[in-house]
């Protein structure tokens, strides 16, 4: 949860949700295991909480150009944010779904972006095992041709990417 000039999170409270995998002090946030600070109100530690959480910016709130209102996490069930190869400098945007599944009017709005910026997407996709989240890696890619330089960095870096970490 941060600030920018542009935009701030408002009520969403999506990236505390656990959809993003982190170390929040010494509990494990991880998909179906909420952050135990987050409450009705918001972060019940906001000035004090860990360098991971006031380092997070997902790119709806650092992008308004690309990312309208309506795909603001808690309304589009996406969390994106991006990522870079460091051998290429090709810039990425992952994204982890903020639910069970990206809506089709997301994932759509994401492969148009992808498209028209000539931009590789990392759509994670959510499986399920006895009811509750695997934890399991599974992972939709979408670009434009000539990147699979860059789908080879992001495929070996699959794990460290579901973790809520710096932005470009
Ligand atoms: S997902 Fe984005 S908009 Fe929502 S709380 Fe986190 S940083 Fe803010
Ligand atoms: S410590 Fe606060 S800001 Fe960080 S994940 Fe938990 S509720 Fe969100």
């Amino acid at each position: 949860m941060s600030d920018t000039p542009q935009r701030s999170c408002g009520d969403c409270t999506a990236c505390c949700q656990g959809w993003l995998r982190a170390k929040i002090f010494d509990t494990d946030m991880y998909p179906g295991r909420a952050c135990p600070h987050i409450t009705d109100q918001g972060c019940n530690c906001y000035d004090e909480r860990p360098e991971v959480c006031r380092n997070f910016r997902c790119l709806w709130l650092i992008n308004p150009e690309a990312f309208p209102d309506w795909m603001r996490p808690d309304r589009s069930k996406a969390i994106a944010n991006g990522i870079i190869d460091p051998n290429s400098g090709v810039h990425a945007i992952k994204v982890v779904p903020a639910g069970s599944k990206l809506p089709t009017r997301t994932v759509n709005h994401l492969k148009q972006l992808s498209t028209n910026h000539k931009i590789p997407l990392l759509m994670y996709v959510r499986i399920k095992e006895n009811g509750k989240f695997s934890d399991k890696v599974s992972v939709e890619a979408y670009g434009p041709p000539g990147m699979q330089h860059v789908f080879d960095y992001i495929r070996q870096q699959l794990r460290q990417f579901e973790y809520m970490g710096p932005t470009e």
